[in-house]
């Protein structure tokens, strides 16, 4: 098949809430950026269910549909999206190059991108337990009644038990969903509190349909190809007692892990496999690659929009950057992108002054600092 060659100033890898926030920021400056889907176009928040604490939607919004509005919202500023499987970049020299597949399945390279900045949003995928029972199907009966995602799976279980493992915000939101569906929902817990937001615990605890086992682990998963699961054996870790609990349905909520294997021993990442940017910037170790979202962010991972893609201007309103700090005549031209409170127009000047004492608030405005060295940004205008 031949190759298609792609040469862009931006290219933003992974299209959740980080990516497509760098992409409307970096699309309105008229850098004209690329985003390369992941094999989850919209990340993380396409297969979840109501979300209610994103500012701007009183009454909440469905994931899915809120990760369409930022898809639409980049279009609409002439970023471009396509739909390529990356597993094979070259860091080493600016343009960075960055080598795409069809698919995830695919080993020919079709299509090869140069990028002058390489902006990282891969996300995090959810984590398994690694117990018996758990692999995919054939070995085992993931994909027939062990799933990772209510919103997907959840549908299949109508009117039969299952259970939850977990004790987060992603736990009480699959429990509470599954709900809908399940005849009834046993929440297992392998502590006696839970990790999740308060109000989201109170709703799991009240409800009715919910039943909790606490300080309880699940060891494995048993089923069969015909019947699919059957139940889970678990352990009580304060009585040390063993039972087998009958069940139809087995959902892992027990967090996530950075999607940033492709970039092992060329990023510097943490144990886990955060991407460790410096200081409160984006930057990674590599002038010219930026991090951002769930693959960096290891603490708050929520779709944020201070956060997303672009932020590195301190409660005072100082701009970052060691090499440089906020004189783009130091290096060349930079980007600077803002995330503007609606109280306040920006003007350039404003990112540069040392007058920034309007800025200093909790939700100050926030901003990015590329070194992109790819042309002054025409918009200065806050949103
Ligand atoms: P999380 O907060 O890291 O919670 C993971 C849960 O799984 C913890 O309760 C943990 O137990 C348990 N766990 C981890 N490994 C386990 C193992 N091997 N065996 C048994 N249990 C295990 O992950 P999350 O719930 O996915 O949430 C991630 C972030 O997204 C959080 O910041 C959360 O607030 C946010 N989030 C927000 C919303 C919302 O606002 N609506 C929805 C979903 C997620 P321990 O508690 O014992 O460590």
């Amino acid at each position: 098949m031949p190759q298609t060659e792609i040469r862009k100033k931006v290219v933003i890898l992974g299209s959740g809430p980080a990516g497509l926030t760098a992409a409307i920021y970096a699309s309105r400056a008229q850098l004209e950026p690329l985003v390369i889907d992941g094999p989850q176009p919209g990340g993380q928040l396409t297969i979840t269910t109501d979300v209610e604490n994103y500012p701007g939607f009183r009454s909440g919004i469905m994931g899915p549909i809120l990760m369409d509005e930022f898809r639409e919202q980049a279009l609409r500023f002439g970023t471009e999206i396509i739909n390529v499987w990356i597993d094979e970049v070259d860091l080493g020299k600016r343009p960075f190059t960055l080598y795409g597949k069809e698919s995830v399945d695919s080993a020919e390279v079709t299509t090869i991108i140069k990028a002058d900045t390489l902006i990282i949003s891969t996300g995090a995928s959810a984590k398994w337990l690694g117990i018996p029972g758990e692999a995919p199907v054939p070995e085992g009966l993931g994909g027939n009644g062990v799933s990772a995602c209510a919103t997907c799976d959840g549908f299949f279980f109508r009117e039969r038990p299952i259970v939850v493992v977990g004790g987060g915000d992603t736990a009480m939101e699959e429990a509470l969903f599954l709900t809908k569906f399940a005849s009834k929902v046993t929440l297992i817990h392998r502590r006696e509190e839970f990790r999740a937001s308060k109000i989201m615990q109170d709703r799991v605890i009240a409800h009715d349909k919910i039943e909790i086992l606490w300080n309880t682990e699940v060891l494995e998963i048993n089923g069969t190809k015909e019947t699919g699961v059957d139940n889970v054996r678990i352990y009580n870790n304060k009585t040390r007692e063993e039972t087998i609990y009958p069940t139809k349905g087995v959902f892992i909520a027990i967090g996530h892990k950075p999607n940033t294997d492709l970039f092992k021993g060329v990023l510097d990442m943490d144990d886990v496999g955060y991407l460790i940017t410096e200081g409160r910037t984006m930057k990674t170790n590599i002038e010219g690659v930026f991090a951002c979202g769930d693959a960096q962010d290891a603490y708050y991972r929520q779709a944020d929009r201070r956060r997303d893609g672009l932020h590195g201007r301190n409660r005072r309103g100082e701009v970052f950057g060691r090499d440089g700090g906020g004189d783009p005549g130091k290096r060349g031209v930079e980007l600077v992108i803002f995330v503007a409170p609606p109280t306040r127009r920006l003007s350039w000047g404003d990112s540069l002054s040392h007058e920034r004492a309007a800025l200093d608030r909790p939700f100050c405005p926030t901003l990015s600092h590329f070194g992109t060295n790819v042309g002054q940004p025409h918009d200065r205008e806050s949103p």
